[in-house]
């Protein structure tokens, strides 16, 4: 897979620091978690690359003049922890990448490690964005974290597969964009020897218990207890282990505390992470009559490429869980439908697939649902990839007569899927305009809009003290609503 990639030679020949040796670095094995001192200590790993094509990165403070293992609470020990993660993450997705295809922003992707004080990270199209904060005596770094890393790295790689999502006026896809990223701190996780060990000791071979597997980024949920008791898990940021069932976004509260469903999409997201999870452990029990480590790996490629096509293949739809859910399901059954039963149990059993709409498809359907062209998607991978845009009645949001233009989930569908209803039978996928408008107003509410010096937007659009994921802009045809960033699901602004 490597094939024709660049490699950039290491520099030779560097002073030494005093722990430091060539033959490798300090890395955790998985987030380093809420305990002191780490109840997982970190373990030393081959020396990682970030240099190779496609999906390469760089970081950008000064790399530590020798590669080594350094101590936890160093700053060399956090450039070498993340890039060892960023680095396991990225030649991961590079064997599921089309030919061509490369990060949204270029051939190389900058890593801010250390961009100042919140507890959060983001995604926005030039870099990812690392930051740290204090809390409870303890000061936590996220791009230290394997899960947060991989994470960020996670939005990246979709934007890679993806680039219509980002700025997708739905609910629906910003959750899967979040969902999507959790996905990826958990398999990028499963590509460890020692971790997959690990896991299988803690759940005693059963995948689908709650375990350092499933529970995500706990170092970081932690620190934000301290601060806001119910805005997470309470013992991580989120867990893949979770019992949420799927309601259209457009019907569900705007906030909710950690333990609900709300619309908000690091909330919404659990939903199909919670699936994939599900997905991932009936893959391992099926995989032998006793399976063992390395079938867990092998069921974590599988699942992983059986993604990747699907994002590919998906229409960006207001329904676009039960879409990328149909099409991994029809992707598998392209493969010979080793994994149907368990994608297809556990898509119908968190709602995101009505039963009838997983009865119903025939061979054919799935067919249809993965036409040659996305499969070379490499093709038609161009910056300008981008959604129609929906004009909305600027009146309604303050604005005069000047419309609020949003990008539109209204992708054509080329098969009918469902969600499951609560009670019986299937939900009507709302159109992409009142997905569109849920959309804008989730944002209003929760005060997500950067609208700079616009003096003519209202105050109730401004909000300024919140965190900013979307910017409005004016155009000679409207008010341009658009994503500046994806982030990880928590800013300690929302306190100021
Ligand atoms: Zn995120």
């Amino acid at each position: 897979m490597a094939a024709g990639t660049a490699r950039r030679r290491r520099p030779t020949g560097e002073p030494g620091g005093s722990s430091a040796t060539a033959s490798g670095v300090n890395a955790w094995q998985d987030d380093p978690g809420d305990s002191l001192p780490p109840a997982v200590p970190p373990e030393l790993r081959a020396v990682p690359d970030l240099s190779i094509a496609p999906l390469r990165m760089r970081i950008d403070v000064t790399r530590p003049s020798a590669a080594g293992a350094y101590q936890p609470g160093t700053p060399e020990f956090r450039y070498w922890s993340a890039s060892e993660a960023l680095a396991r993450g990225a030649a991961f997705w590079r064997q599921f990448l089309p030919q061509g295809m490369t990060w949204q922003p270029g051939d190389e992707l900058p890593v801010l490690l250390d961009e100042g004080v919140d507890f959060n990270a983001f995604y926005d199209r030039r870099a990812l964005n690392f930051f740290h904060g204090t809390a409870g005596g303890r000061t936590v770094f996220s791009g230290e974290s394997p899960d947060i890393a991989c994470h960020e790295q996670g939005h990246a790689v979709l934007d890679a597969l993806r680039p219509e999502l980002f700025d997708a006026g739905s609910i629906e896809a910003a959750a899967f964009h979040e969902a999507f990223a959790d996905i990826c701190a958990i398999l990028a996780g499963l590509q460890l020897q020692s971790f997959r060990l690990a896991i299988l000791s803690e759940t005693e071979g059963d995948l689908s218990r709650s375990s350092r597997l499933s529970r995500l980024a706990e170092q970081l949920g932690w620190a934000i207890r301290q601060v806001s008791r119910d805005a997470v898990d309470p013992d991580c940021l989120r867990n893949a282990v979770n019992s949420f069932f799927y309601h259209t976004p457009e019907e569900l509260p705007t906030r909710a505390p950690a333990a609900a469903l709300s619309s908000e999409p690091h909330s919404f997201s659990r939903v199909f992470t919670g699936a994939f999870f599900e997905a991932l452990a009936g893959g391992f029990r099926q995989a032998a009559a006793a399976p063992r480590e390395a079938d867990l790996q092998t069921v974590s490629v599988d699942l992983a490429r059986l993604l990747s096509i699907a994002v590919q293949a998906a229409p960006v739809v207001p329904e676009y869980f039960s879409q990328v859910a149909t099409a991994l399901i029809a992707a598998d059954a392209s493969n010979g439908g080793k994994y149907r039963d368990v994608l297809a149990s556990a898509f119908v059993r968190r709602g995101i697939l009505a039963t009838r709409a997983a009865v119903g498809m025939t061979a054919g359907q799935v067919a249809m649902a993965l036409p040659a062209a996305r499969a070379t998607a490499a093709a038609e991978a161009t910056p300008s990839r981008e959604l129609p845009h929906l004009a909305l009645a600027g009146a309604e949001y303050g604005l005069g007569d000047v419309p609020l233009l949003v990008r539109a989930a209204s992708e054509p569908r080329r098969l009918v899927t469902a969600a499951a209803a609560v009670g019986v039978g299937a939900v009507s996928a709302p159109s992409s305009e009142r997905a569109a408008r849920a959309f804008v107003e989730d944002l209003i509410q929760r005060g997500h809009i950067d609208v700079a010096d616009h003096v003519e937007i209202p105050g109730w659009i401004v909000h300024p003290h919140t965190f900013k994921t979307h910017r409005l802009a004016r155009s000679e045809t409207g008010f341009v609503l658009s994503r500046i960033l994806f982030d990880c699901g928590f800013h300690a602004h929302m306190l100021g």
